[in-house]
């Protein structure tokens, strides 16, 4: 049960961190939500979470590409509820293309977002997180967090640091009571970023979408579907309970066997 706590989620108009705040709010969590939409989508999003008991669900905008505005968000969300209890970082991009051509923009980009703003919304949060003597910051990494495929370095990149960067904060923690850092290695969820991955990969492959589904994404999960939003959701509300208390700078595979390759 999460009543009462405050939770910011990143790149929570869409997708993973869609599902996760509602089935936070669902727990009672108060949501704070970031990430990119039309006034419309964003006000949907918002008027939807506002609508389980006890949850006053309140957009945050920032562009979590720059560092500032990452910080700024992390402070905003502290200034409006008064304090901080879990932090998800889970806004995150992806661009498929062998590495010769890979723009070198894209690369920065993905590195910024999918990694950097891990640490400055982090870095924000945790004197927060310190004073109030609970804490969980979960970092949505990837199987590609554990191992890597092909033309996609910038984002292999990037997980892999993600999940760097847990253990060392995990560490960093470990002696208080209850703030815990992990990070949490999904594999193919079917949401808007996987879509428009199964296009560019009929591209760099030159196949059909449905080709690309069967044989590239399906073919590294050894149980053949899509995880769901749903499962991935649970487990973050799962870590967030006081009795899990003792998983600290773990990265934690859901993604159907892939990773026991
Ligand atoms: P999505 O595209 O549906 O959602 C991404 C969210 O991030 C959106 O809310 C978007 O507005 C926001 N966002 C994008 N750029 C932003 C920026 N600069 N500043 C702030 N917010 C920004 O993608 P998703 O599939 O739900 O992915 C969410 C996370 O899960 C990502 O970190 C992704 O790498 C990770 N992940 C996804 C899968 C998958 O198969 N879908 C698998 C493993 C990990």
């Amino acid at each position: 049960d999460l009543t009462g706590k405050i939770a910011l989620i990143t790149g929570s108009t869409s997708g993973i961190g869609l599902g996760i705040a509602e089935h936070f709010a669902k727990a009672g969590a108060t949501i704070a939500v970031n990430g990119f939409g039309t006034a419309e989508e964003i006000t949907y999003v918002v008027e939807n979470l506002s609508a389980y008991k006890g949850n006053q669900a309140r957009f945050f905008p920032a562009d979590l590409m720059d560092g500032e505005a990452a910080i700024t968000l992390v402070n905003q969300v502290v200034n409006h509820f008064g304090k901080i209890d879990v932090l998800i970082n889970n806004a995150g991009i992806q661009h498929v293309e062998k590495v010769e051509d890979f723009p070198a923009d894209r690369w920065e980009s993905i590195i910024s977002l999918n990694l950097s703003s891990a640490f400055y919304t982090s870095k924000a949060a945790v004197p927060h997180m310190r004073r109030s003597g609970y804490g969980r910051i979960l970092n949505i990494a990837s199987a590609h967090g554990l191992v890597a495929s092909p033309f996609k370095s910038a984002y292999v990149a990037a997980k892999h640091g993600v999940v760097g960067f847990t253990k060392s904060l995990g560490l960093e923690l470990a002696e208080e009571e209850n703030i815990c850092v992990n990070a949490i290695c999904p594999g193919y969820v079917r949401t808007p970023l996987v879509d428009m991955q199964i296009k560019d990969q009929a591209k760099v492959h030159n196949m059909t979408e449905e080709e690309v589904i069967r044989e590239v994404i399906l073919a590294a999960q050894p149980n053949k579907r899509f995880v769901t939003v749903e499962e991935v959701a649970d487990l973050a509300l799962y870590l967030c309970k006081d009795a899990t208390r003792s998983f600290n700078g773990a990265a934690l595979p859901i993604e159907g066997g892939w990773t026991a390759r």
